[in-house]
């Protein structure tokens, strides 16, 4: 397994205005998406693509466009990262992962798992808080399940917990995170982090 952290300026800013807790909804959603950016730039820097033979208005040139690529967003959180995937890669498709954790023991819920065709694709899986690992342990096995080949996990930020559990059950997938962060408390959540992404997003409590 690949662990790729960030390393760019704007990453870091718009990270930093994700933790800063006087962040409204607004702005939230502005930065999410604005880091995603980064997040898919670095996540499909191996993507496969086939040569094309175009013409420009001065002459031919050989050119490249990208293969098929599905985005599966983990509910509700990963939805904060899906419209940047959507502008990048305009011929993406897209499937939803519903999974709610125990709050008590972080256990992951399935309610839903819808994706498309996902055998001959670069399958991105957008969750982006990986604290325990639970739910995205959880999403790239249904993903492995129906038939996925190349998977890639977007996450904002880290906990080492998240990624012990993903090298231990899916050393075959890669993770790009803007940061990866010291530990988890008790409830759960990453520290320092930035709260609960799905809350901030959304402006529920
Ligand atoms: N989910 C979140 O939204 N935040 C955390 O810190 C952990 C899981």
């Amino acid at each position: 397994m690949q662990l790729t952290t960030l390393d760019h300026p704007l990453a870091r800013h718009y990270l930093t205005v994700l933790r800063d807790r006087d962040t409204e909804p607004e702005e939230f959603r502005n930065a999410a998406r604005r880091l995603c950016y980064a997040l898919v730039m670095e996540a499909t820097r191996d993507l496969p693509a086939h040569g094309v033979t175009i013409t420009t208005p001065l002459e031919e040139t050989a050119g490249h466009r990208s293969s098929d690529v599905v985005a599966i967003a983990v509910l509700r959180a990963g939805l904060g990262l899906l419209d940047a995937v959507v502008d990048l890669i305009p011929h993406v498709k897209v499937g939803f992962a519903g999974v709610q954790r125990n709050e008590e023991t972080a256990e992951p819920i399935e309610y839903y798992f819808k994706p498309p065709d996902l055998a001959e694709a670069t399958v991105l899986i957008l969750e982006p808080m990986l604290a325990t690992g639970g739910s995205l342990s959880w999403a790239v096995s249904k993903a492995k399940e129906s038939g996925a080949q190349r998977i890639i996990c977007l996450c904002v930020v880290a906990a080492p917990e998240g990624v012990d559990h993903m090298r231990a059950e899916h050393p075959d997938v890669d993770i790009v995170v803007a940061a990866l962060d010291r530990d988890l408390n008790d409830h759960f959540y990453i520290q320092p982090g930035l709260g609960d992404m799905g809350d901030r997003l959304f402006g529920t409590t």
